[in-house]
């Protein structure tokens, strides 16, 4: 239903956690952010309000880096294991998904006889498991390749502790906009996320990704090849 996504050189959770609180006008019926600390991957989520998701954040919640998800189930009930994001085998990569994949129940099976030990009824964590198992020497490559195995639509977030300055967005049929600020960026699948930090917006377009990091962005296609796009102003008035 809603994604947000922070780097720059400010606590995250803060951020994600406003982010989202500024999209729950869309409805949801869970919420969850995971940021980037020092050593490890840091998630917390869990079925219920967004300020619920705010009271109950664990003290050691730092990182500079992040993504957060408000949910509106579509596979599997509404719960804390259900919540976005949803984590990797190897708990290093984080993903948040606004959208349908169409073959989750094949690539659930596929993932089962693999010896991946679900953790969620959602057709989203798929997304997690494929991109811990493609190959590529870079998240971009590791998400393309994931992205290549499935069918549906999308407007995903995720984060890695291997590559710990930096978000890969993609879109496909789910809106994802980056807002650029002064040393730092935002994402977002709705403007009303991030007015408050910045006014200048990229709108990523179907079947576009992009790599999000705190100087700056870098836009491409699914086939790897950069596109230019320039911001632009949102005109806002509350
Ligand atoms: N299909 C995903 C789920 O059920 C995402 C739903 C959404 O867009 O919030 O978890």
């Amino acid at each position: 239903c809603g994604i947000v996504g922070y780097v720059g050189t400010k606590p995250a959770a803060p951020i994600l956690v406003d982010g989202l609180a500024r999209l729950e006008y869309r409805g949801y019926d869970s919420a969850g952010v995971a940021v980037v600390g020092s050593s490890e991957l840091r998630v917390h989520k869990d079925a219920g309000r967004v300020r619920e998701l705010e009271a109950s954040l664990p003290k050691r919640f730092g990182g500079k880096l992040g993504i957060g998800h408000t949910r509106w189930a579509t596979h599997g009930g509404p719960s804390k294991d259900n919540a976005h994001p949803h984590v990797s085998a190897d708990e290093r990569i984080a993903v948040v998904h606004n959208g349908i994949i169409d073959n989750a129940a094949a690539l659930r099976n596929q993932l089962e006889e693999a010896g991946v030990k679900l953790r969620s009824e959602t057709d989203t964590e798929v997304l997690a498991h494929l991109i811990e198992q493609a190959a590529g020497d870079t998240l971009e490559e590791k998400v393309l390749a994931a992205l290549r195995r499935i069918d549906g639509t999308y407007g995903i977030a995720v984060i890695d502790l291997a590559f710990p300055d930096r978000i890969v967005v993609a879109r496909n049929g789910s809106p994802i906009i980056l807002g650029v600020g002064d040393g730092e960026m935002h994402v977002a699948s709705d403007a009303a996320a991030l007015i408050r930090y910045t006014r200048q917006v990229v709108h990523l377009d179907d079947g576009e990704l992009a790599t999000v990091r705190a100087d700056g962005y870098r836009t491409f296609t699914q086939d790897a090849r950069a596109t230019t796009k320039t911001a632009e102003t949102v005109e806002w008035t509350a």
